[in-house]
Parts: C-alpha cells; sequence; structure tokens
C-alpha cells in the first residue's frame, strides 16, 4: 500500500544501480541488506569489527574496525554514496560524522531517540500513541517513588541496550523492585506496569524522501521467554485494530520526517486498546517473512528508501507463518532433511560462526495456499526439528 507524496523534505538525488552503500554493522540484518542491495546492482561496504560477521562475508568492502574509529568511518563515508544502519545502538557521534561526508538515513537523531525506551516513549505519546504505564527510574534514588506512581505489578527494563527480553527483570513489590534494579546493574531504566497482552504484532514500513510511505502487512508475532519465536501473516486481528496501528506508526513516521525502514512493535490488550511498545529504526525479525511471500521484501525496500527509489509493491503473495532458528537447536545439530523435505518451507541462514543458545541463527518461511495450512506447516516442522 502506498500512499501520500508528502511535501515536509527535500527530494535527494536517485542513487541508481552501480552506486555503492554502505551498512553500519555486520549482523544478519546487515547481511540481508547487503544481499538485496548487491540483487539490485548496488556495491556494498560493511562496517564491523568481527571479521567473521555474518554480512562482512557478502559485502564487496569489509571494514574490520570499532564504530567509532574515525579512519575506518572517513573511509566508510568516501566509499559510500549513502548509508544506512542495520542495528540502533551504533554511536550516534559516528552517524553524525558520516552523515558530514555522504547521505545517512535514518537520521542521527532518530537513531538516538530508538536507542533509549524513555525517549522513545516520550515520542510516541506526543504523536497521540498509547503507552503502558511508566516511571523513569534515573538511578536508586528513583525507585520508591516509581513503585508509588505505578503500585502495582510490573517490567523494570534498562532504559538502553536491552533486546530479545534481555535487559528486563518482574517486579511485583517495592523490595523486588529494588533488587531487579540492582541485580540490573543499577543503571537508568523504566518501570513499566504489566499489561493484559491479547495479541502481540508489529507494523513494518518504509518512508522515503518525498514522503511517500508503504506498509507491509501486519505481522502477528509469537514470543517465547523475550524472543520472537513466530510471526504470522495475515496478522489474526480486527481490521479497526490493524487500521489504528498502522495510523500510530504514520503518524511516527511522517512527525519524526523519518526515512528508512520503520518497525513498531504493539500490543492488543484484553480490553481492545492498541498500545505501543517500541520502535526500531530499520528491518525488523517480525518482517523476515516479506523475504519470501511479498512482491518486495523489506531488505529491497530498505535499498529503495535510502536510494530515494519510488517504494516498492508490499503486497503479500502467500499466507506465511515465519520460525526463528536459535541456537539452542545447534547442540545436537538442526534436522534440515525433516525442514527441507517440505517444498513449501524456504531456509534462511546468517552465516554465523559460532551458536549459542537464544541466538538468532536463521529462521524459515512456511508458505502456504491458507494460513491454516501454513500454520500447521510450521507446526509440524518445528516439531520435527524439535524446537520447543
Ligand atoms: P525487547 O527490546 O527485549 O524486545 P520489549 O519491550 O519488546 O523488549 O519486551 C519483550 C517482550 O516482553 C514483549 O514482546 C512482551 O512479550 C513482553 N512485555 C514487554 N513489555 C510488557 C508489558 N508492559 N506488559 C506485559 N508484557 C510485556
Ligand atoms: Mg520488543
Amino acid at each position: 500500500m502506498t500512499t501520500g507524496s508528502g511535501t515536509t523534505a527535500q527530494t535527494p538525488d536517485m542513487l541508481l544501480p552501480g552506486a555503492t552503500l554502505g551498512v553500519l554493522g555486520g549482523g544478519q540484518l546487515g547481511r540481508m541488506f547487503a544481499l538485496a542491495a548487491r540483487v539490485m546492482g548496488y556495491r556494498v561496504v560493511v562496517l564491523d569489527p568481527d571479521p567473521q560477521c555474518p554480512a562482512g562475508q557478502v559485502a564487496d568492502v569489509h571494514l574490520k574496525a570499532p564504530y567509532t574509529d574515525a579512519v575506518a568511518l572517513m573511509r566508510m563515508g568516501e566509499l559510500c554514496q549513502a548509508v544506512t544502519t542495520e542495528f540502533e545502538n551504533v554511536p550516534a557521534s559516528s552517524l553524525e560524522m558520516l552523515a558530514r561526508r555522504t547521505r545517512v538515513a535514518p537520521a542521527p537523531h532518530i537513531v538516538q531517540l530508538a536507542q533509549d525506551r524513555l525517549h522513545e516513549k516520550v515520542c510516541a505519546s506526543k504523536f497521540g500513541c498509547e503507552t503502558a504505564p511508566y516511571a523513569n527510574v534515573e538511578d536508586a534514588g528513583d525507585l520508591v517513588h516509581a513503585w508509588s506512581q505505578l503500585s502495582a505489578p510490573g517490567l523494570l527494563k534498562t532504559r538502553r541496550m536491552g533486546y530479545d527480553g534481555k535487559g528486563q527483570m518482574r517486579a511485583d513489590d517495592l523490595d523486588a523492585l529494588v533488587a531487579a534494579h540492582a541485580a540490573l546493574g543499577g543503571v537508568p531504566c523504566l518501570f513499566e506496569g504489566l499489561l493484559a497482552i491479547e495479541r502481540e504484532f508489529s507494523v513494518v514500513l518504509a518512508r522515503n524522501a518525498q514522503g511517500g510511505i508503504a506498509f507491509f502487512p501486519l505481522a502477528e508475532n509469537v514470543h517465547r521467554q523475550g524472543i520472537l519465536d513466530m510471526s504470522i501473516v495475515p496478522a489474526r486481528l480486527p481490521e479497526s485494530v490493524a487500521e489504528q496501528a498502522r495510523q500510530m506508526a504514520r503518524r511516527i513516521a511522517e512527525g519524526l520526517g523519518y526515512v528508512g525502514v520503520l518497525a513498531v512493535e504493539f500490543f492488543l490488550l484484553a480490553d481492545g486498546r492498541v498500545v505501543f511498545n517500541e520502535m526500531a529504526p530499520r528491518p525488523h525479525n517480525s518482517g523476515h517473512y516479506t523475504l519470501d511471500a511479498c512482491v518486495t521484501d523489506q531488505f529491497e525496500q530498505q535499498v529503495r528508501a535510502l536510494c530515494g527509489l519510488p517504494l516498492g509493491d508490499t503486497r503479500l503473495l502467500s499466507p506465511v507463518v515465519m520460525v526463528n532458528l536459535l541456537g539452542d537447536l545447534w547442540a545436537q545439530g538442526p534436522r534440515w532433511e525433516a525442514l527441507l523435505k517440505h517444498p513449501g518451507v524456504k531456509l534462511h541462514l546468517y552465516g554465523k560462526v559460532e551458536a549459542r543458545p537464544g541466538r538468532k541463527m536463521g529462521h524459515y518461511n512456511c508458505l502456504a495456499p491458507t494460513l491454516e495450512e501454513a500454520l500447521a506447516l510450521a507446526l509440524e516442522t518445528r516439531r520435527a526439528m524439535g524446537i520447543g
């Protein structure tokens, strides 16, 4: 669905195939960006200190240096006509340094905003999105006040660097909150009220510098132990809920003047309310289904938005269920035959050298004529692989 042609941003030149694009971060998201860019005839430069990182394996140039290395950033700025990021925790100063030399999208200040749960929630509220009730815990001195603000069980989440459920602990009373804060290292946190969640889902959209927005079909997300386990598409949600979430995501993207792929996680509560959870200034794990099930996938869309090209068609071609493959499976060796014997299963592995429990090693998409069949295929293959 592509709409609008805003008037806010200047239209940058289109960067056409043959240009060189850079990505900060060499994980799986950087790898899939690099693959999409190369398919379209772009050259790709990756900056990541790990010599064996997933994106470095498929890039034209891999700059192996820390994200703060001024010489490497300078080199990247010289080589690349545009640079994006695959994760939000790159230092904003590095993005700013690059932005003085070349096109950078999303904008450094927006990436910085998405590094901090407090700033994210303040931003969401500003654009009219409901969030969980929360109290800011700058340091231990704020804990008593934070508890009195909520006076109910909640999750203490570190404001920065949390992912896959890491950096958060449940607290049911003040003593537990104090203990949780100490266990999380006493860093700045948010204490968030525990919500009665009916469904989790996400909106992934792309916005280009001309102001055009394209939404991917919403994904219904199932988590296990704080980590995304499956995405189900089309999401089993009332259309009114989907539309509310799209409008919320649109207000954030337009309000920020965002350029790039943006993912917004939502909760549908038992009472029907749609609540903003968090956002990511990049493609998202819950958008991996698009690799096989949409006309344009989220990484091609990232390339298009970065290069100022028209956004691609996001139409869903087939019902799909995505299943994440975590490192736990590698303890015994994954049973690939059990997966690959199904013609409707599409496997994606990230080339990670070391498997650890909870580490995302790959995913697969189950495609079938109906969502029921796609779900059945996902459940059957999970059983056969020994997942869950
Ligand atoms: P992460 O950055 O680790 O993804 P999230 O804030 O998305 O952190 O939390 C991870 C998961 O924890 C969510 O997907 C959801 O299942 C659960 N969760 C998060 N916040 C709440 C809340 N306020 N109430 C109930 N469950 C929550
Ligand atoms: Mg999350």
